[in-house]
């Protein structure tokens, strides 16, 4: 189990590990929702993920052009928290979120070519397109 909260705290969540998935993605979309680099996001079935404080202030987003981009956020700090896909068969994690080390690491970088100019070159991941 690795526990994870928002900013403020009025967000918190655990999930069970292993990741299904772990990717870091330097497209456009994960750049405007991180205000970063690249996202670092974890995969984990819904039935491996549950709420523990705050589920009520989540707020939803779905980009409309995109056919499967969403964000979740805390509507109190705005910070990044874990999110359902549109289809509902995953939950994602914004690796950020999480207060305990998940024993994993991002397994590559997803959209490396769409990276920002100014994105500095993590040495240590593969590149995945
Ligand atoms: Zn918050
Ligand atoms: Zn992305």
């Amino acid at each position: 189990m690795v526990r994870g909260s928002c900013l403020c705290g009025t967000v918190a969540f655990e999930a069970r590990l292993p990741f299904a998935k772990f990717v870091a993605c330097y497209c456009s979309r994960c750049r405007k929702a991180s205000g970063s680099a690249h996202s670092a996001n974890a995969y984990v079935s819904p039935d491996a993920f549950r709420w523990t404080r705050g589920e009520d202030r989540v707020v939803r987003y779905d980009l409309a052009e995109a056919r499967s981009f969403s964000t979740g956020f805390c509507g109190a700090c705005g910070a990044p928290v874990p999110h359902a896909t549109r289809s509902g068969r995953e939950i994602i994690i914004p690796a950020g979120s999480l207060d305990e080390a998940p024993g994993a690491k991002p397994s590559g970088r997803a959209h490396w070519g769409s990276r920002a100019a100014w994105a500095p070159t993590p040495a240590d991941l593969p590149i995945e397109e």
